[in-house]
């Protein structure tokens, strides 16, 4: 009877074992954990890797890339770009293709079919559009960015600010005379809500120099037109068990001497990750944040930060004519910048009778409506085209890029918020990157992860 009873308590024991192991998180060590599997979190993660440190990816989405989509077209194969596109022909961008065996070109950034200028808002083509000649214009915007060269390198601005910095970008224009330049400054900052109200600083940041030279000498293509493979060699690279994808970070705790310990919800359970560091790659809003034990000073600062709306996505069934690409410009409104909330353009794709389409906003919209607003932009067009058709426009593709663009006041920024927040790198064994602590621009991006490998390793 006793040994009956000892082995009915062994049992128990051993299923209580059991269980408690299942449910017990289980425990991973990297030299360095990083959240965000986006382009600079991606970025790091092979860097880090090269370098002989080991890293975990903690991603949220079911793929790496972030702001990179490719559509791959099921009766063709044929893949279309329809997130980042293009990069800067920059030794740090070659280097990283030629270690993940992306064969690029160098080549103008070109679109498909001929352009069209069409009022998007009013669905009226304007057949006798003439853009600008943008070539002094330009060379005089980039006398201009030239008396920054620390932005080049980041957020590294003089001190006091000076008031061109944070004078609205529409400002600036009229005061250096730059206005045949604007649109075609404005097409590379898509996604940057109100273009003329944004800070002089932000333009610069985005559009500087590194842009400028690109425009004129060509930017760096991978040649399969399949910008994910950079991110699917980069799984490779990494390993499956190194990346977390679908995952969420529950909590953090960086208060210990020497590490930081993330605590991650994946599809297979509970992780514990301890790591010397910790490099965050993702947009520092609060509302992103909320799981991560931010101190005082951090939050203080992300606080301040808002942020525009981008969206794009791939529609098919227009009715509108193929191999046609429609940009958006209001002749009415200052140097024909298309009105916002609203389409940057109808661009034509390799796929004929496919459409990508950009969408931008001051503020984020849901999706529902997004998608609703483009397809009546779509079918008002068509309507006064004189196009009959019943087709319904479809969105084969979609993806919200939001938040988009963060930033903060022109007060902030003169009272030294960029300062304080380059001080962060380091602080409770975190170093942040991405868009927003330097540019939303791929290549500038490695460039800018690259100058923080040696701190993060040391
Ligand atoms: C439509 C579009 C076209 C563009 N075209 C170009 C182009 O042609 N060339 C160019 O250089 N740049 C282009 N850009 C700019 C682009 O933003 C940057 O190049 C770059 O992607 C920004 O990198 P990032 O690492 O900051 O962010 P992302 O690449 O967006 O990466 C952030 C990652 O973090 C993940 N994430 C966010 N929050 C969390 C969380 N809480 N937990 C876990 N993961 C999280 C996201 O899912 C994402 O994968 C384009 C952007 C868009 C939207």
């Amino acid at each position: 009877m006793a040994s009956l009873f000892r082995r009915m308590l062994h049992g128990t024991f051993l299923t209580l074992f059991v269980i408690a192991a299942a449910l017990s998180p289980e425990e991973v060590e990297a030299d360095v954990v990083i959240i965000g599997g986006g382009s600079s979190g991606t970025y790091a993660a092979v860097r880090l890797h090269d370098l002989g440190k080991s890293v975990i990816v903690v991603e949220q989405d079911d793929v790496l890339g972030g702001n990179t989509n490719t559509y791959v077209d099921p009766q063709t194969n044929i893949t279309i770009d329809y997130g980042v596109v293009v990069f800067h022909d920059i030794l740090v961008a070659q280097n990283y293709f030629n270690r993940l065996n992306i064969p690029f070109a160098i080549a103008p950034m070109g679109s498909y079919g001929t352009t069209t200028f069409a009022n998007l808002k009013e669905g009226e083509v304007i057949a006798n559009f003439v853009p600008s000649n943008p070539t002094n214009a330009l060379a005089a915007y980039g006398a201009q960015v030239a008396q920054y060269p620390g932005l080049g390198a980041g957020f590294f601005l003089p001190n006091p600010v000076p008031e061109d910095l944070v004078m609205p970008f529409g400002q600036f224009v009229q005061k250096y005379n730059l206005g045949d330049a604007v649109q075609i400054i404005a097409g590379f900052a898509q996604g940057y809500g109100d273009f003329l109200e944004q800070m002089t600083l932000n333009i610069f940041m985005g559009q500087g120099l590194q842009v400028l030279e690109s425009m004129q000498t060509g930017f760096l293509i991978p040649v399969h037109h399949d910008n994910h493979e950079i991110y699917d060699n980069a799984f490779q690279v990494l390993g499956s068990d190194k990346v977390l994808l679908k995952s969420k970070v529950v909590s953090t705790n960086r208060s210990f001497a020497d590490h930081v310990e993330v605590t991650v919800q994946t599809p297979s359970g509970l992780k514990v990750i301890n790591a010397n560091k910790l490099v965050m790659a993702i947009p520092p809003k609060l509302d992103n944040l909320v799981d991560f034990d931010l101190d005082g000073t951090e939050q203080s600062l992300f606080l301040q930060f808002v942020n525009t709306a981008y969206y794009t996505g791939l529609v098919r069934n227009t009715g509108l004519p193929e191999n046609t690409t429609y940009q958006n410009v209001d002749v009415a409104a200052p140097y024909s910048l298309p009105d916002l909330p609203g389409l940057y353009g109808l661009g034509a794709t390799a796929i004929p009778g496919l459409l990508d389409v950009k969408y931008g906003s001051q503020t984020a919209f849901f999706d529902d409506a997004v998608k609703a607003d483009i397809i009546a932009t779509i079918i008002r067009l068509r309507t006064n085209l004189g196009i009959q058709t019943d087709e319904e426009p479809e969105f084969v593709a979609y993806n919200s890029h939001t938040p988009f663009r963060l930033t903060v006041s022109p007060d902030d920024v003169k009272s030294g918020f960029y300062d304080k927040l380059n001080a962060l790198q380091g602080h409770l064994h975190t170093f942040w990157t991405g868009a927003t602590f330097d540019t939303p621009d791929s290549a500038l991006l490695w460039n800018f992860t690259e100058t923080l490998l040696p701190l993060i390793t040391a």
